[in-house]
């Protein structure tokens, strides 16, 4: 996707799963404590009782591991629980960690009470996790030292470390790895209500002036996700300048977003042509998520991690084993009138 901004053109899908290079302020974006960090109340609580209870105890935090749509907030609170905890923290990533060797050399260079971030866990090869295991639950790793006939296995012992895995998918994780975590919240998306107080923060910190209707306005649209929120933010900032005095508005928003060809719910162009393809070359679904990305050229895991979450949360589409269906809200939010017979059936007796 390409789009005329201003004097800027976009080439990102401004939905992107991933970190973009516009994202590069997100440093200062962060929050560094608890108490900064908004929402996610539940996740926030169980880690306060276990931060303070590790601290009492004057031990290293149990292993954690924050599972959740990308974009909400795991690598923040990887970093506020090293605060919190007073403790350094080093960060990597799964699909990083190539071999073996790797993660011996960042674990011996820890020190006590420190905090591995690995983010993408989930992408860790079986032999570098099956290393993982005895450092987690002993703080040992077993090295070879040697070949052949005179290969010897030494024990290494390692500093009391805690290990913060992220993940965007807890399912994929192997059982072993997932039970060798203490904790395992689960991030959720935000309110729009928790969003327009990010949003707010955020432009405080960046020195722009927002209204609160115009926090309102890109909070509603930035589908749960504070990274989108913080992202539309910039660009609205950039229609305000050039468009009025600067100050973000609900009507600057609103045209800004409209310009990025995002609706009001913050439905993307991928968004629409994922509905459109179910509706329309599928009559409604079922119709399996590869054939979906296939018809509408993009991956599945995009459409599967960024845009299902969303779609489902509004109540657009749902899983069934035979594939994804659009309900009737998705029709409505697309016009186009639902089928009265035929499909409708088939689709209800999947669902029974
Ligand atoms: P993830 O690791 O889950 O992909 P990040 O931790 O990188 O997400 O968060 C993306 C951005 O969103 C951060 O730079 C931060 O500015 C913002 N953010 C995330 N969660 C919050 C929150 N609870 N409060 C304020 N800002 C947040």
């Amino acid at each position: 996707m390409s789009i005329d901004f201003g004097n800027d053109i976009y080439e990102e899908p401004i939905v992107a799963k991933t970190f973009l290079q516009e994202d590069a302020q997100e440093g200062s974006l962060r929050p560094k404590t608890l108490r900064e960090y908004i929402g996610q109340e539940k996740a926030k609580d169980n880690l306060a009782v276990f931060i303070q209870a590790a601290q009492k105890r004057g031990e290293a935090l149990d292993h954690v591991l924050l599972h959740g749509p990308p974009g909400l907030g795991k690598t923040t609170l990887a970093g506020i629980i090293a605060q919190e905890m007073g403790a350094g923290i080093r960060i990597t990533s799964g699909p990083a960690i190539e071999k073996p060797g790797d993660l011996a050399a960042l674990l011996t260079n820890l020190n006590e009470g420190d905090i591995l971030f690995v983010d993408e866990i989930h992408r860790l090869n079986r032999v570098v996790e099956e290393i993982l295991y005895p450092a987690m639950e002993d703080f040992a790793i077993d090295i070879i030292v040697g070949k052949g006939p005179s290969a010897n296995s030494i024990r290494l012992d390692l500093p009391k470390f805690t290990l913060v895995g992220a993940t965007t998918r807890a399912g994929q994780l192997s059982a072993p790895l997932r039970d060798r975590f203490g904790v395992s919240p689960r991030l959720e998306l935000y309110t729009p209500e928790e969003l327009a107080k990010i949003v707010t923060r955020s432009a405080t910190i960046l020195g722009m002036d927002i209204d609160p209707k115009g926090a309102m306005e890109i909070a509603s649209r930035s589908r749960g996700t504070p990274r989108i929120a913080n992202r539309f933010l910039r660009r609205v900032r950039d229609f305000a300048q050039v468009m009025g005095d600067g100050t973000i508005t609900k009507e600057a928003a609103q045209m800004a977003l409209h310009r990025l060809e995002v609706d009001e719910l913050g439905l993307d162009n991928i968004d629409r042509r994922m509905l459109t393809a179910i509706i329309r070359n599928y009559s409604g679904g079922p119709v399996g998520l590869e054939t979906l990305a296939a018809t509408i050229g993009e991956e599945a895991v995009t459409l599967e991690d960024v845009c299902e979450p969303y779609l489902m949360q509004l109540g657009f589409i749902m899983r069934t084993p035979r594939g994804r269906i659009c309900t009737q809200a998705a029709y409505d939010h697309m016009k186009i009138p639902m089928p009265q017979s035929g499909k409708l059936d088939g689709q209800t007796s999947l669902l029974d």
